[in-house]
């Protein structure tokens, strides 16, 4: 076994792993990367189907990338956020407020009145943290002491998130989520929050359709009944006296829920109740920002062209890809590219101010991290933000939109494919043991995992969310790149499940 893989089954112990499967086999010991591609310590290739767990954007050792955390190195790689500001968290911090204005010069109001965002609403600072469990604790924090103070101290705020939720794992984080599996165990140290159903077409018990091969979203029938539940979530909560404080949610697409796309409108509906109620929104991005829902449009439309030509203009989050402007967004994965642990929570003009105050006044917000604001990171932010604006990104990733739409058409053909869900540059395809009737595999029965594990040994590296295969490839993948991914996942179903 390599020195490192010993090394590894020595001392460590890895995250959402049972470490007795674990230590059964020699671990794959990544070495290097290039592009979309990795290598482990014995030279073998894998493509990066999963693009390291949804961080990677631009591909690995991108020259801009790795030139900025260079050059920041050469300076300094870290000062304190407390008491101290810093070159180029300042200026990430510009950019991400700048582009969560892309497309918002309007926002959803109650009866779907467009009315133009007042100033104070607009997302107009940054706070910077870790991860994307710690964005969402800085935005759950501040939610509930701003709810504090606009409804009266003795105001107990609580927030609604939906089935399926993860939002991290951190307490606050994790008491936000309901995935029984991770969230159970831990259930006496969490504050209780309430969950409504997330629209998961495919699974959904108000979806009349018989399955046919095609995405659930698309010849669904239902009467909305998800938002009917969303709307008596807030209802009742308002009728015991304690309107929500917000609502926390993933825009387009839920993640670790299992790729769990909402169809349109589901998005516009929700975000316009929850205003109707008072709610704050909390737009957890973690997942979806940074271009990973993709573009709005086909790769030859009008809308493209425009994008390229005017790559600034390019819509980067799920929540500027729909118009709908949150009062808290939370970003982490791909903020740096993928290349350095960091994350942002951007919130209103409104929120900040309420924690203006004299100083014995004791409204500062009392939370940060060692590491808040870390130069290498944003140098690797900044860098990652220019390339994202760059009409080259622009391209590749209308590219890589159709053709990982084209690619996995393929996959209707087997049947152990029940749904195959594509949002931008994301997707979930979901293995069940009969189509026609969408049974389920049991968990024990690990499908998901024997299937990654039959990818890897094809040369391509993704992880499963129970039976889903999750596919989100860097945006530098080529088409090529795409076929091979998807026909691994192809024939390791095949091999796998028959
Ligand atoms: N929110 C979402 C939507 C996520 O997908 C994740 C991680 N998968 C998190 C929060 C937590 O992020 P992190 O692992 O960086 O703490």
């Amino acid at each position: 076994m390599n020195r490192f893989a010993k090394l590894d089954h020595q001392y460590v112990w890895h995250p959402f792993t049972q470490m007795r499967d674990w230590l059964r086999t020699e671990p794959i010991v990544i070495a290097s990367g290039r592009g979309a591609w990795l290598k482990d310590v014995h030279g073998k290739k894998y493509l990066d189907a999963n693009s390291s767990i949804w961080t990677n954007l631009h591909g690995h050792g991108h020259p801009k990338i790795n030139a900025a955390i260079g050059r920041q190195l050469k300076r300094i790689a870290h000062s304190s956020a407390l008491g101290f500001a810093n070159e180029p968290a300042s200026a990430l911090a510009e950019q991400l407020v700048q582009a969560a204005q892309v497309g918002l010069r309007k926002s959803h109001s109650p009866g779907r009145k467009q009315r133009t965002l007042a100033p104070k609403d607009r997302l107009a600072k940054v706070f910077f943290s870790d991860d994307g469990s710690t964005a969402l604790e800085v935005a759950l924090k501040l939610a509930y002491e701003y709810t504090r103070r606009a409804r009266g101290p003795k105001t107990k705020p609580k927030f609604l998130s939906l089935t399926g939720a993860y939002h991290g794992d951190t307490i606050g984080a994790v008491s936000l989520g309901h995935i029984d599996l991770f969230h159970q165990s831990f259930g006496g140290m969490l504050f209780k929050s309430d969950q409504v159903m997330a629209p998961y077409c495919y699974r959904c018990p108000f979806n009349h359709a018989k399955p046919e091969r095609e995405d659930a979203r698309k010849y669904r029938k239902c009467q909305w009944e998800c938002t009917g539940l969303v709307a008596k979530a807030f209802a009742a909560q308002k009728r015991r006296g304690n309107p929500y404080a917000a609502f926390v949610y993933e825009p387009l697409m839920q993640g670790a829920a299992g790729m769990i796309p909402q169809p349109s409108g589901w998005l516009e509906q929700v975000a316009d109740l929850a205003r109707a109620h008072g709610a704050l929104l909390i737009a957890d991005e973690v997942m979806t920002g940074f271009g990973r829902t993709g573009l709005t449009c086909h790769v030859k439309d009008e809308a493209i062209r425009a994008a390229v030509k005017e790559p600034a203009q390019a819509k980067l989050f799920a929540s500027t890809r729909t118009g709908i402007q949150s009062d808290f967004l939370c970003v982490a994965k791909g903020l740096t590219g993928g290349y350095l642990p960091m994350a942002a929570t951007l919130t209103t003009q409104r929120v900040f101010d309420a924690f203006l105050g004299k100083y014995e006044e004791f409204k500062t917000f009392f939370h940060g991290h060692s590491f808040t604001g870390n130069q290498l990171g944003a140098a690797a932010g900044l860098a990652s933000m220019e390339i994202l604006q760059s009409a080259g990104s622009v391209r590749a990733r209308a590219r890589l939109q159709s053709g990982l739409q084209q690619e996995l058409k393929s996959l209707w053909a087997l049947p152990r494919v029940g749904d195959i869900r594509q949002v931008g540059l994301v997707a979930g395809i979901e293995l069940v043991k009969n189509w026609q009737t969408r049974e389920p595999y049991a968990l024990h029965e690990r499908a998901g995992i024997r299937v990654c594990e039959a990818m890897a040994r094809r040369g391509v590296l993704t992880r499963s969310i129970g039976s889903v295969i999750v596919l989100m490839p860097p945006y530098c993948t080529t088409a090529k790149e795409v076929k091979r991914m998807v026909g691994g996942l192809g024939e390791a179903i095949g091999e796998v499940l028959g």
